[in-house]
């Protein structure tokens, strides 16, 4: 385990790191980190991924402790589709600006508004939201779940708005779509891009359709305002795959700022450089090191861990567990 200049500039260092991983494993735990954790965190870390990829990991563990650094919904989706574990997180209250736009009351009062209708809803969303919907989806997959539904059943959309926007015109389909939105798009508007590329012309723009931070710049795409020639919508994997296929040397990443760390890793020669530095989710950066290593530390002493755990109660989690199947099964 190397920690980088930026992790020991945050702050961390060797130490922590070395506490972290001896505490995480003589506790049978394991730690994921979403993409936009700070740097450290997602150095210490098992495993680091995009919110599918940690769902479909934290399905298959071994271990029989989850300590989930990202925000609370994806911590949920860890909890239902892993119920025996126990899940951790170091903040309870990291939330996200998106998934609170749209509340259980709100969905079944919109569903009976439509009776029939079908209720799709982005992985950014409650468990409770996720249990009142027939179909869950990533930004990956949106487009064939929605062609997967008969043609002549009303369809309801939520809470992104871009994302429905983009969908809609994709696919053709009307839809009803929740006026929600998440609060870090605003740091990736057309203005922001424009300039960017403006200032490295021959970058290739990467767009990550993993939140809804994103999800503004998949509409955008969908209506030509992006430059197609240099425009790539792709997941982690993806961008990884195009850096290195390119030409470019410059790339424009228009995703949360914390992507950045990964994918300089993976491609330590490609200049990268965000759409906008200010792209940051203030609820993934509550996760800090320090809280990380308390959480591990009150396991490790066997202390109350309702402060940190996870639980998704039945019958919600066996309602949210179908549509979060339907979305892996099509992702
Ligand atoms: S970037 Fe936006 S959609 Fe993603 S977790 Fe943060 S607030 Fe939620």
């Amino acid at each position: 385990m190397v920690l980088t200049a930026e992790a020991l500039a945050s702050g961390v260092d060797q130490e922590w790191a070395e506490r972290v991983r001896d505490l995480a494993s003589r506790n049978d735990a394991i730690i994921l980190a979403h993409n936009y954790q700070v740097p450290a965190i997602q150095d210490v870390a098992h495993y680091v991924g995009d919110s599918l990829e940690l769902s479909k990991i934290s399905a298959g563990l071994d271990e029989s402790v989850i300590v989930f650094c990202g925000v609370h919904f994806m911590a949920e989706t860890a909890k239902i589709l892993a119920p025996a574990k126990t899940v951790l997180i170091p903040d309870q209250l990291a939330g996200c600006s998106l998934a609170a736009s749209m509340t259980a009351e709100e969905a079944r009062a919109w569903k009976a508004e439509h009776p029939g209708a079908a209720l799709v809803v982005y992985v950014n969303t409650s468990a409770e939201v996720k249990a009142e919907a027939d179909y869950c989806v990533t930004s990956a997959n949106a487009v064939k779940v929605i062609e997967s539904i008969p043609a002549d059943r009303e369809i309801l959309f939520g809470p992104d708005m871009f994302l429905g926007s983009a969908v809609e015109r994709l696919s053709g389909r009307k839809m009803h779509i929740w006026m929600g939105e998440c609060h870090v798009h605003a740091g990736i508007e057309p203005t922001n891009i424009r300039r960017t590329l403006d200032a490295n012309p021959n970058a290739e723009l990467l767009v990550h359709p993993e939140c809804g931070c994103s999800s503004q710049c998949m509409y955008l795409a969908s209506t030509g305002d992006l430059p197609a020639d240099r425009t790539f919508i792709v997941g982690t994997g993806g961008m990884v795959r195009r850096m290195k296929e390119s030409e470019a040397d410059t790339f424009v990443v228009a995703t949360e700022t914390g992507m950045l760390h990964r994918l300089r890793k993976e491609n330590p020669e490609a200049e990268l450089v965000p759409a906008n530095e200010a792209a940051v989710c203030g609820y993934m950066k509550m996760i800090t090191p320090p809280k990380l290593l308390r959480t591990l530390e009150v396991l490790d002493r066997g202390e109350d861990l309702s402060p940190y755990e996870v639980d998704v109660a039945e019958p919600i989690r066996s309602k949210a567990l179908v549509p979060i199947e339907r979305m892996i099964a099509l992702a």
